[in-house]
């Protein structure tokens, strides 16, 4: 997990340390200069008030007066967030037949993200195949099958303007002539208008709820980590409009922001499942709060 939380830890960590070292006793200021550190590490205004809220309860119920030791409180607190309700962190596509559906908007890495993930089942030995749902631009369909190529796995993609639903039910029927053990679903990343993208993938679900009911469903948004609140937006509406089992956040690596995985998960209630890392086919991580967090304090 180290890798790619370089930034962020720089950003967060490192930032705390020095305040901490330049304050004598702990006092309203210091609380001030530790809540805009994290409001600008992207965590997020509700969840940042809450940090310090509880920090503050914390020093109070525990006598502390060394400022040194709010380190750890801070370390406890953001695992407390990261793990506080039932959340599972894990990407959970067994038994066999599973269908993963991945949504997001344009230009947050999901045919990466797709890539790496086809990469990384077909490494585990299991029979993986991948639908070019994103039929809006050619471009898409072309980026996804070289991708497929790379990671060593069939891809069913019909013409650019296709209709995204019918590539879905063909790749169904073909996940199931050849007894694949996973099936990834790319989905158009158009969000100019959130009654379309709800049409748009209503109509994706109820062929799937039709046509592979039996397969072990997980839907993953894609979010830029780069983007920090805007990421939070986009979750919300796919939130609104799709039933999302996990988020992929990708580019942590590119980001000192990378408090926007506090933000999503205590914000949203959607377990983070995976960290992009880099634009390599090995870089993507199965997301841990607790390395996460041994990561970002180490
Ligand atoms: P899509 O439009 O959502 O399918 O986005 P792409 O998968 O084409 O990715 C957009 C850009 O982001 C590409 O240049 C990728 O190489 C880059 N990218 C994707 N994931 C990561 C990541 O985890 N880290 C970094 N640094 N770049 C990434």
């Amino acid at each position: 997990m180290k890798k790619g939380l370089e930034k962020t830890r720089k950003g967060i960590t490192e930032k705390v340390d020095n305040v901490l070292k330049s304050y004598k006793k702990i006092d309203e200021e210091l609380f001030e200069e530790l809540e805009e550190i994290l409001i600008t590490a992207d965590v997020g205004v509700n969840t940042t008030l809450k940090i310090i809220e509880d920090l503050k309860d914390k020093v109070r119920e525990r006598k502390i007066e060394d400022p040194s030791e709010i380190n750890n409180l801070l370390k406890e607190e953001i695992t407390e967030l990261l793990t506080d309700y039932e959340t599972n962190n894990k990407l959970d596509l067994e038994p066999a037949p599973a269908i993963l559906l991945v949504v997001g908007v344009n230009g947050v890495g999901k045919t990466t993200t797709i890539g790496k993930l086809a990469h990384r089942f077909k490494s585990e030995g299991k029979k993986v195949l991948v639908a070019a749902g994103d039929t809006f631009r050619a471009a898409a369909i072309e980026q996804l099958s070289e991708w497929c190529n790379r990671a060593g796995v069939d891809i069913i993609a019909n013409k650019e303007g296709s209709d995204p639903a019918a590539v879905i039910f063909d790749a169904i029927q073909a996940a199931k002539a050849r007894k694949a053990d996973i099936l990834i679903c790319d989905t158009a990343g158009r969000l100019h208008n959130k009654k379309n993208l709800m049409n748009e993938l209503n109509k994706i679900f109820r062929i799937v709820d039709r046509e592979y009911s039996e397969a072990t469903r997980e839907v993953l948004l894609v979010l830029d980590a780069t983007t920090g609140q805007n990421a939070i937006m986009q979750a919300r509406t796919f939130k609104e409009a799709c039933n999302i089992t996990g988020l992929a956040l990708t580019k942590l690596d590119g980001t000192a922001k990378g408090g926007v995985v506090l933000a999503v998960q205590s914000e949203l209630k959607v377990p983070v499942k995976l960290v992009g890392v880099g634009e390599g086919i090995e870089d993507l991580q199965d997301f841990d709060p607790n390395n996460f967090v041994d990561a970002l304090f180490s």
